[in-house]
């Protein structure tokens, strides 16, 4: 099977400058890619995955190449669903490169015909990491550069909830 659709899987919490980067990078090489939002990550959450799910969706609003979903479960049993053989994921530090390495390993034992496509992030991009946006939000900094506005604006919402 040849895709022509890809899976982008991840935590998004929250999606920066940096995830919508590979989104528009991947458009060069697939027709379609699908977000996929992962529910059941063991990270510690700003945002609730219907949330993130709900941002990415305003993010991509009229792109029909781009769908936005969550998923459950195993990621190669997801892509199966949605006929789709390739994984694609993002690359910046030597960190991830370990970590992935070791998911795509994973993925590959579990299901042989999915592949693992890795991108590099562009070098205007490769600071940014939600971990660090979120860390810099709460402690009142400014993460304009590595979020959409409304994505700040969001974060601020949440905050500022969350202080109450
Ligand atoms: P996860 O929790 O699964 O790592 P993330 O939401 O942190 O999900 O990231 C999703 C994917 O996007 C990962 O492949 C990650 O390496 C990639 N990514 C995150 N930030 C960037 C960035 N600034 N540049 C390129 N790729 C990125």
């Amino acid at each position: 099977m040849r895709s022509k659709i890809a899976i982008y899987p991840g935590s998004f919490d929250p999606p920066t400058y940096g995830h919508m980067n590979i989104v528009e990078r991947g458009l060069g090489i697939f027709q379609k890619i699908i977000i996929a939002v992962a529910r059941n990550t063991s990270k510690k959450s700003l945002f609730t995955p219907e949330e993130r799910v709900e941002l990415l969706r305003k993010l991509f609003k009229g792109r029909r190449d781009v769908e936005v979903d969550y998923f459950e479960g195993l990621l190669v049993g997801y892509a199966l669903k949605k006929k789709s053989n390739v994984i694609l994921r993002g690359l910046r530090t030597v960190a991830d490169y370990e970590y992935e390495l070791q998911m795509s390993f994973a993925n590959k034992n579990l299901s042989p015909n999915i592949e693992t496509i890795f991108m590099m992030t562009e070098s205007r991009y490769s600071h940014i990491s939600s971990t660090i946006i979120k860390e810099i939000a709460f402690f009142g900094g400014s993460v304009k550069n590595m979020v959409h506005p409304l994505v700040e604006k969001t974060i601020k919402a949440k905050l500022k909830e969350r202080a109450k």
